[in-house]
């Protein structure tokens, strides 16, 4: 502990304005009657209401309270304020702050609100309870997660590579699907006109209906487009057919 003490110290002390300000207003907040010392009850008080609960317990003041006082001074909840915000983790076993090297649930260890931790000694001395049994030390595990990160990415590269690849097919689709109702579009207009001409040449030829080619000539319009001239020229030609072929019979 006395290490931290000191790490902290010089972290206080070398921090710039602004982390100091954060320091003072974390020991303030804390220091709920002002009195510039921590008593035990504040400090409870505080770390439960800030959820800091493997924290919250009178062992983990009195290992802060490295001048036995009772009361923690600024520098003391300066060593608090670094352990929190240096993410130090606390041994699940023994609530007592973990360095160097340490056990970490492998199943708890992507939560981090929950993950659950040992240090050397209550692992091998098996003096924790936790439902789970897989555990690795803090630089094993690191390197696993970053091995498992890295394959957790070629999978999502994959992934998105096949949506690209799937997105382009239905473009591909939707392409077709419009060639598709242009040609059948095509194809209707194309009936129509048919149908229409049939219409006319039966309209021409039909004998009951007509007086021979006068009906054509009636028909038979300048103004009208060229293509529909030309269709009543076939008309007549047909009916001209027809009607010869009347007289011959
Ligand atoms: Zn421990
Ligand atoms: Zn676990």
């Amino acid at each position: 502990m006395d290490d931290l003490h000191k790490i902290a110290r010089a972290y206080h002390t070398t921090a710039n304005e602004e982390s100091k300000l954060q320091g003072k207003i974390f020991f303030e907040r804390m220091d709920h009657d002002g009195s510039g010392g921590i008593t035990i009850q504040e400090y409870l008080a505080y770390m439960k209401r800030k959820r800091y609960t493997k924290m919250a317990n009178r062992p983990f003041f009195d290992y802060l309270n490295k001048s036995r006082t009772g009361k923690l001074d600024f520098m003391e909840v300066m060593t608090l304020f670094y352990i929190i915000k240096s993410g130090r983790k606390i041994c699940d076993g023994c609530g007592g702050l973990l360095k160097g090297t340490f056990f970490s649930c492998t199943d708890c260890f992507a939560n981090d609100d929950e993950s659950f931790n040992l240090c050397s000694k209550c692992f091998t001395e098996r003096k924790y309870v936790h439902p789970h049994k897989h555990f690795l030390d803090n630089y094993i595990i690191l390197e696993s997660m970053k091995v498992k990160l890295e394959e957790k990415e070629k999978k999502i590269r994959k992934m998105e590579e096949k949506i690209k690849q799937m997105e382009e097919n239905e473009k591909k689709i939707r392409k077709m699907e419009e060639k598709i109702k242009q040609m059948e579009e095509n194809e209707k207009k194309k009936g129509k006109k048919v149908e229409e001409k049939e219409k006319k040449i039966k309209k021409m030829v039909d004998p009951s209906k007509q007086t021979g080619a006068s009906n054509a000539i009636v028909l038979y319009n300048p103004r009208r487009s060229p293509n529909v001239r030309a269709n009543v020229l076939q008309a007549v030609v047909a009916a001209a057919i027809a009607l010869s072929n009347c007289t011959i019979m």
